[in-house]
């Protein structure tokens, strides 16, 4: 069966175990670094951050973690060894890239790049340079692809990143996680990917929580793909309560195999800090990477659901994004 690449080097499927789906050790919206007031970027720090943070899980039994942290979004995969080492947990980076509004889309825009190579070219080559040949110098492997489309639509470049991601997928067996925009475009993105010929079980689409909708949940659970709740605990647009109903729905009609949660916490993000809003503070004020054990599990148990339908979705369904069985 085919090996699972995480940051310290493969691993067979079934030593993947219970599984956060999409979370994010280091995080840097492109223009940190042009920030003349951002913190320094210290790895040691960063580090000690992410420890802090996901040290908590591995008591709830969590074994491994997927990254979803693109290519362009300041994605640090030496911070995710050194934290999988200290920490004896799974770490699976991926190669990929973020939504053209948020992304770092400027090099590929230039005009002088768009006269020397095709955009969907030039990103299949760069997923797949990761893919075959690891990441920058570090000799680290992705183990998924990430892509990512705005709100309410898919741009020409999102589009050739979808598509790329489609072929590298295709041909290395990796699966492909997304982001959708408050989980609009969800069905779009999972139609393209299938449509390019990628096999719907190793299609993930994310933050598919962020719409309120049960019948759109269908829609794109109906193309055959699996879909992520990965936004437990941020609580500004929808909160945990309809999360909570939603799923509560879909575990009952049936849709248990195709369903994995998470949080999407961010450990670290790099620029200059500072506070947030009081309305947002205090609408993610229970986000953390034990949320999901803390609060949603025994809220989703209430409800009905089985220890076993949670094995489903935290353990056998993360298997079986990578193996495709
Ligand atoms: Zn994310």
């Amino acid at each position: 069966m085919r090996k699972i690449q995480t940051v310290l080097g493969p691993i067979a499927p079934e030593d993947l175990g219970m599984t956060l789906v999409h979370e994010h050790l280091a995080v840097g919206y492109p223009g940190w670094d042009c920030d003349p007031l951002s913190r320094p970027y210290e790895r040691e720090k960063m580090v000690k951050l992410c420890l802090r943070a996901l040290e908590p899980v591995k008591s709830y039994g969590v074994k491994s973690i997927i990254d979803a942290t693109p290519l362009d979004l300041s994605r640090d995969v030496e911070v995710m060894k050194d934290v999988s080492s200290k920490m004896q947990i799974h770490i699976v980076c991926s190669t990929g890239r973020y939504t053209e509004e948020e992304g770092k889309w400027a090099y590929l825009k230039a005009r002088s790049r768009s006269k020397i190579g095709d955009l969907y070219t030039e990103l299949y080559e760069g997923f797949m340079k990761e893919i075959t040949d690891g990441i920058g110098r570090s000799g680290i492997r992705p183990g998924v692809i990430k892509v990512a489309t705005g709100h309410g639509s898919i741009s020409p470049f999102e589009e050739a990143a979808l598509r790329a991601a489609a072929r590298a997928g295709r041909e290395t067996g990796l699966p492909i996680i997304t982001h959708t925009e408050n989980g609009t475009m969800g069905p779009e993105q999972a139609a393209l990917l299938v449509g390019e010929g990628v096999n719907p079980e190793k299609i993930m689409i994310g933050h598919m929580c962020g719409n309120p909708s049960i019948q759109y949940q269908m829609n794109v659970l109906n193309k055959g793909v699996n879909i992520a709740f990965d936004r437990f605990g941020i609580e500004t647009f929808v909160p945990d309560r309809v999360r909570i109903s939603m799923l509560v729905g879909l575990l009952g009609v049936g849709y248990t195999g195709r369903i994995m949660i998470s949080h999407d916490f961010m450990c670290c993000v790099s620029g200059r800090g500072g506070r947030l809003p009081d309305e947002v503070t205090q609408k993610t004020a229970r986000w953390s990477p034990t949320h999901i054990f803390q609060d949603i599990i025994p809220a989703l148990k209430t409800a009905g659901v089985t220890d076993e339908q949670i094995q489903t979705m935290m353990v056998d369904n993360p298997r079986r994004l990578f193996s495709g069985e």
